[in-house]
């Protein structure tokens, strides 16, 4: 069964046209890296499926439910960006609870959805710190854990950890192939990492100049580039 299914996806700003004609679909918990240069559409394509940029020609559905023109807030999905804005003032638990508590979440279910997220994200000891207070890994597991304690039917991760030093980047993704395995969300994961896309991903969506240039395993999309932007991008052996 898939859950996410995008078809045809067109998007232009003015007469300019970025996404030309998207197919993408991902399975219920699969992960899906989208890779590409800058420019080339990926955070477009995510801030559509979350419902921040309107659709201009296409379809794109979570589960059987076409959402093109459902608000983001009713699409059941939680959104990761690059830059975790937290709340500075509040605590650590009051940034993961906000939108629990906005929602008039009882607190009894609140504080059990902290404990849990908390313990998955092993940050039980910085929940009465500020943001300040903490370092770019954590703020970032805190931000995931904002994504998680939500419950949703799809995470959007928008290049998460492009802020984040190498070694740190690379600890944070084995932290999030973990988490993965044990939530098994359906994820969608834009990164311009291709090594960060090869270990993360089921399958992974090539994009370049607003298309999706190749869309396969890891190793086929490797081993058996689609053309020669894939094989240059992906490092595929000439
Ligand atoms: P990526 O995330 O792959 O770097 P983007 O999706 O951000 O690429 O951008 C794709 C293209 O769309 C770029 O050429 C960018 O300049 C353009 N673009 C993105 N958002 C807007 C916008 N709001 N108005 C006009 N052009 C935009
Ligand atoms: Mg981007």
């Amino acid at each position: 069964m898939s859950s996410l299914t995008i078809r045809n996806l067109r998007k232009s700003f003015g007469a300019v046209e970025v996404l030309k004609g998207i197919n993408i679909e991902a399975r219920t918990g699969e992960f899906i890296a989208l890779v590409g240069p800058s420019g080339c559409g990926k955070s477009t394509l995510l801030a559509m499926i979350a419902g921040l940029e309107s659709v201009s020609e296409g379809e794109i559905r979570i589960g059987d439910r076409l959402v093109n023109s459902v608000a983001p807030k009713d699409r059941d999905i939680a959104m990761v960006f690059q830059s975790y804005a937290l709340y500075p003032t509040m605590t650590v638990r009051e940034n993961i609870t906000f939108g629990m508590e906005s929602r008039g979440v009882p607190k009894p279910q609140r504080d059990e959805a902290v404990k849990r997220v908390a313990a998955l994200l092993q940050i039980e000891p910085l929940l009465k710190r500020k943001p300040g207070q903490l370092s770019g890994g954590q703020r970032q597991r805190v931000a995931m854990g904002r994504a998680l304690v939500r419950d949703p039917k799809l995470f959007l991760f928008d290049e998460p950890l492009s802020n984040l030093d190498a070694k740190l980047r690379v600890d944070m993704r084995t932290e999030i192939k973990k988490l993965h395995h044990r939530v098994g969300k359906t994820t969608v994961y834009v990164t311009h990492d291709q090594v960060e896309a090869m270990t993360l991903a089921s399958r992974i969506a090539v994009m370049h100049q607003g298309q999706v240039q190749q869309f396969d395993e890891p190793q086929v999309v490797y081993d058996r580039p689609a053309n020669m932007f894939v094989a240059g991008f992906m490092g595929s052996p000439a």
